[in-house]
């Protein structure tokens, strides 16, 4: 028993979940292969073109399963993720997407999770999900759950101790934890704000993490924050929780606009995302209350390397100078004080 597993989207958050669930009923997960130009072509080929550029992967990433002989390809509709919290339309209705766009003989497991809908809940999702396999034993499926849990609660601590992504799922994968624990201290801390993936394609983000810590710039991401840290972000920021992909962007950016550690933010947004434009305008407006810096990239399969660095470059560049700038204030402030007491001194002690 096979199931092809799309590289893209939902992969880029519940994949360790999925991984540890399907293995243990004995179904072997088969993923597509890593994001490349090619990947992003086919895909945008057989859609729309103002469609997003992660729907476009995502396209791609099923031509490539089917490329390998995958015959059951799993493409859930996740339609909310907690009640009354939703998914933009694409993500929910994303199995009649692609099967009215990929035109190829093949078995689409489109199990639905809705938790805003009595019965909505994961182990309708579940069952739905294997029912293709003919595994029907809910026992034997709740167990399962568990596995996937482990591998899933594993990967998370690693994301959250600043492992990097494809490091944190390989360790999981294999059942181990490991803790990042390095006492590097970084002159200039930034905070990346975009969904998982965006974020954690290599392809999409071009790398953004290595370019950072090529420029000596330390990344935080939501994934170094708990629950509880998003939600009041959330609410620093002045929003109600609507979009499931708001503790990714206002909660993390309302923590990060707070934090003095953090010397500028980084938003990353898909050209034609719908929740993107409201929640990074957002953003951009309560940067400029706090203060913080702010570079706002958009991508699409059209963006070239070459400019995405320039632009990175220079604000880094710009934020070395501003610390360096408020360093050298700092120190001028503090000569003045040390200048005004040692006069006062001196007048004392004429006196
Ligand atoms: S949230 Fe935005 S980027 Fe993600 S699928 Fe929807 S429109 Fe595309």
């Amino acid at each position: 028993m096979q199931i092809g597993i799309p590289r893209a989207m939902s992969y880029y958050s519940y994949f360790p979940f999925w991984y540890g669930f399907f293995e243990d009923l004995g179904i072997e997960v088969v993923i597509s292969d890593k994001t490349t130009k090619e990947t992003m072509s086919r895909g945008s080929a057989l859609v729309v073109s103002e469609t997003c550029l992660p729907i476009k992967v995502y396209v791609g990433h099923i031509l490539n399963l089917l490329d390998k002989g995958i015959d059951k390809i799993f493409v859930p509709s996740i339609q909310s993720i907690a009640y009354k919290i939703y998914n933009c339309s694409k993500i929910r209705g994303l199995p009649d997407l692609i099967r009215n766009v990929v035109k190829k003989d093949f078995t689409i497991i489109d199990a639905t999770l809705d938790k805003s809908e009595k019965n909505g809940g994961l182990y309708t999702f579940l069952k739905e999900s294997v029912k293709a396999f003919g595994i029907t034993d809910e026992k034997r499926i709740k167990q399962a759950s568990k596995a996937g849990w482990r591998v899933y609660n594993n990967f998370k601590i690693m994301l959250n101790s600043g492992l990097k992504f494809e490091d944190a799922l390989k360790y999981a994968k294999k059942g181990q934890v490991v803790i990042v624990n390095s006492q590097k201290e970084y002159p200039i801390n930034v905070a990346i704000l975009a969904h998982n993936y965006n974020l954690f394609d290599d392809r999409v983000s071009m790398k953004i993490f290595d370019k950072l810590e090529k420029l000596d710039v330390k990344a935080f991401t939501a994934e170094q924050l708990s629950q509880e840290q998003l939600e009041e972000g959330i609410s620093a920021m002045g929003s109600e929780l609507y979009w499931a992909n708001e503790y990714e962007m206002t909660g993390a950016a309302g923590h990060y606009l707070q934090d003095n550690k953090i010397d500028g933010i980084i938003t990353i947004n898909a050209f034609g995302c719908g929740p993107d434009s409201i929640m990074v305008e957002k953003i951009a407006r309560m940067a400029r209350k706090y203060n913080k810096p702010h570079l706002s990239l958009s991508v699409d399969e059209h963006t070239g390397e070459a400019g995405f660095i320039t632009r990175i470059e220079a604000f880094t560049d710009m934020l070395f100078r501003k610390k360096r700038a408020t360093i050298i204030n700092k120190i001028s402030i503090n000569e003045n004080k040390n200048n005004n007491q040692i006069s006062q001194i001196k007048k004392i002690e004429i006196s």
